[in-house]
């Protein structure tokens, strides 16, 4: 097994010599996908910023022992961008969900739109250990080190716009109306706080909401004059807001 793969773990891992104890979904990813063996070597994240390299000193039957060797505590490695998202249906959900916490944004803001097409199953416990989940997968995979937060679905775009930290600049991608280009705008900006990205659902935004967004200071961005699934203009507002951001800002 490679030293690279990375295993998610609550516990402080912060101390050299302690034992860590995998189990659940980590157990079995290290035990039986990658048949982990006593002596190899492992990487863990508690999503906040912990790391440890660990070796595998035990492994029983649902659980095993990793003994911290290294360890230490990294710099919040997001882009500085929260995505308000439309709800979409599940599938489409959460694929840009997983790919934006791969991406490392910071925060997800998934609101309900006036032409959202998906129904709400209204099984809210359910989601939010599903996209935990996701988001842990995520920074796995990417070797991160701070998880992506994903809100419960807000109500209405006032809800999600209520919910943003103040010092934030607001930016809704818009495939109509000719707005500027997202580079160009970005290129205008300066830098400072947090930079909020909107993406509206299959069918777009409703003018109510484009006024919403606007009245809260939004500027319209345009991303190309292809229109884009909302699962694709999302992650390509995601990823060039945060990077253009995170170059400009740190
Ligand atoms: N109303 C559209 C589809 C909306 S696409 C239609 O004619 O079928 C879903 C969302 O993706 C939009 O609300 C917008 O936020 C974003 N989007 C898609 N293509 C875009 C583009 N070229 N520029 C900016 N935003 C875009």
């Amino acid at each position: 097994m490679s030293a690279e793969h990375c295993f998610f773990c609550q516990e402080a891992l912060d101390a050299l010599g302690k034992v860590i104890r995998l189990d659940g979904q980590e157990f079995k990813h290290l035990c039986r996908v990658l048949r982990a063996k006593v002596g190899d070597a492992v990487r863990l994240r508690d999503g906040a910023g912990g790391w440890a390299e660990g070796i595998v000193v035990e492994i029983g039957r649902d659980w095993a022992g990793i003994e911290v060797v290294e360890c230490g505590r990294a710099a919040d490695d997001r882009l500085p961008v929260t995505v308000i998202l439309c709800r979409l249906k599940r599938d489409a959900l959460e694929l840009a969900l997983h790919k934006l916490c791969e991406i490392g944004v910071s925060r997800v803001v998934p609101v309900e739109c006036r032409r959202t097409v998906a129904r709400s199953r209204g099984r809210e416990a359910r989601q939010q250990e599903r996209w935990l989940a996701l988001a842990i997968s995520a920074l796995k995979q990417s070797r991160g080190f701070y998880l992506t937060e994903i809100d419960g679905v807000h109500r209405d775009i006032a809800s999600a716009l209520s919910s943003l930290e103040q010092r934030t600049t607001g930016i809704v991608m818009q495939e109509h109306g000719a707005p500027p280009h997202l580079f160009d705008l970005l290129a205008r900006m300066e830098a400072q706080g947090r930079i909020a990205v909107a993406v509206g659902p299959e069918g777009g935004f409703h003018h109510v909401e484009l006024d919403r967004l606007h009245a809260a200071g939004f500027l319209s961005a345009s991303l190309g004059s292809r229109v884009l699934r909302a699962e694709t203009a999302v992650l390509v507002a995601g990823y060039l807001a945060g990077h253009f951001y995170y170059g400009k800002g740190r």
